[in-house]
């Protein structure tokens, strides 16, 4: 059934507005004790009272039941507004409503459907982050993800005159993200170790583990070393994001997953210099090195690369891309893999605010770079169609000058942020992209 017949036969047969996304998936942080159902409406806080006499509130809290009695009789909670955007364009527009749900049974949608509102549902699929602690402080990260940033913020100070954040995410140290130390013990990681124990081990399809660095929380090593001793216990799929730098422990990592299937998610989008300009923290050299050590180990079910397409890393992006094809070729077309997510926010590091001439010659180079590897055998349908979308995205015909209006927003901020950048973390945005310099040099703020 292609996602058009499933949105009409069977989302829309059981409400206008259903979303199994609302009953099975969650993004849990531990840290600040939020929760989501999928990564668009806000989150909102768990009820730490109640969550340590029944855990399962992590993530059946009333906001989110309250939104599923909106679902059954097809009102739209508001806070899935991303949705309801998309299906206003039309009968046949297809949200991630459809995409979200349709990755469950047909049987789990009808089951959703004829619980009771009050029931507590269990989860199918999980992303989870324990705390924030992470020694990368990426230039489109901020505070409430990376200690380092928090770091950068107590040792210098906000981020000034930036006009088009209106999220104030380099404004503050964001201490909501982090409300237990990490010496003291947290009711909400309690109570997830709790829920885990006694039946998430069972009912989870799968879990990701998301941060900061996730290598550097030892709750990540405790849930680790739980799949080794118990091993048969759960099927339970384990993904683990990791940025793969120096720091962290990857002979702990090869050693304490021997025999388990985990999938590793890891970001970048550039190489070399431009990579360590973007995301500060990150060597290169050792980046490198680690992927290949763990596709070399042959221990993992994939590599994933996240790229987070941002302004700066168009300039090396295809070279990126011919090293993940080139460990393609020495591995197989499945240990390795890459997706291109556009950022959104801030918005003053998007690619739209390139030059129109930049952009083409960037967009030129993954023009090449796809008409090269079309056909081939190792690149998937999705890495085809990513980097499909990205070429169109970086059209300036095609793409809609809707921020136009923001430009001078968004042009001051690049140069005010990338300017405090640089003094703050010693770098050379000129040195790092002569490409880009002259056009840097002549934003006037
Ligand atoms: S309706 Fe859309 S925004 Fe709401 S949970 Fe589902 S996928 Fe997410």
């Amino acid at each position: 059934m292609n996602d058009l017949e499933f949105k009409h036969k069977v989302l829309d047969k059981l409400s206008d507005s259903f979303c199994a996304a609302k009953w099975y998936n969650a993004t849990i942080w531990l840290g600040s004790g939020m929760t989501t159902s999928c990564h668009h409406p806000p989150a909102h806080l768990v009820d730490i009272d109640k969550v340590t006499t029944n855990p399962r509130l992590l993530h059946n809290t009333d906001q989110k039941k309250a939104d599923r009695a909106k679902m059954l009789t097809g009102e739209r909670p508001p806070g899935c507004e991303y949705c309801w955007k998309i299906e206003d364009m039309g009968k046949d527009a297809i949200s991630d409503r459809v995409y979200k749900s349709k990755i469950y049974p047909i049987e789990a949608l009808h089951e959703a459907f004829t619980t009771p509102v009050i029931n507590d549902v269990n989860l199918c699929t999980l992303e989870i982050a324990f705390d924030r602690t992470c020694q990368f402080a990426c230039s489109y990260c901020n505070p409430a993800f990376s200690t380092t940033w928090v770091n950068d913020i107590r040792r210098n100070g906000p981020y000034s005159n930036l006009v088009s954040d209106g999220r104030n995410h380099f404004t503050h140290t964001h201490d909501s993200a982090q409300q237990f130390k990490i010496t003291e013990s947290n009711p909400y990681i309690d109570a997830f170790f709790a829920w885990w124990e006694s039946d998430l081990h069972r009912t989870l399809q799968e879990l990701r583990i998301t941060g900061g660095e996730p290598l550097m929380s030892a709750h990540t090593w405790r849930l680790i070393d739980w799949f080794k001793e118990n091993a048969g216990k759960s099927t339970t799929r384990l993904a683990i994001n990791s940025n793969l730098g120096t720091e962290v422990d990857i002979d702990r990592l090869l050693a304490s997953t021997q025999g388990m299937a985990i999938d590793l998610y890891t970001s970048n989008e550039a190489i070399s210099t431009q990579a360590e300009y973007i995301r500060d923290g990150l060597v290169w050299d050792d980046w490198a090195n680690n992927v290949e050590r763990l596709l070399n180990s042959g221990q993992f079910r994939g590599i994933h690369v996240m790229c987070t397409i941002n302004a700066l890393c168009l300039s090396t992006l295809d070279q990126l891309l011919e090293c993940i094809i080139n460990w393609k070729l020495e591995y197989g077309r499945d240990a390795i893999s890459f997706t291109l997510n556009i950022l959104r926010f801030p918005s003053f590091q998007s690619p739209l605010v390139l030059p129109e001439q930049t952009r083409t010659v960037y967009r030129q180079r993954l023009v090449t770079w796809l008409e090269h590897w079309i056909d081939s055998e190792f690149v998937h349908e999705h890495e085809v169609n990513h980097t499909q979308r990205l070429i169109d995205y970086l059209d300036v015909v095609k793409t809609p000058h809707s921020e136009a209006f923001e430009m001078p927003k968004l042009l001051n901020d690049f140069k005010q942020f990338y300017t405090q950048y640089d003094q703050r973390r010693s770098k050379d945005f000129g040195a790092a992209f002569p490409e880009l310099k002259e056009w840097y040099d002549s934003i006037q703020v």
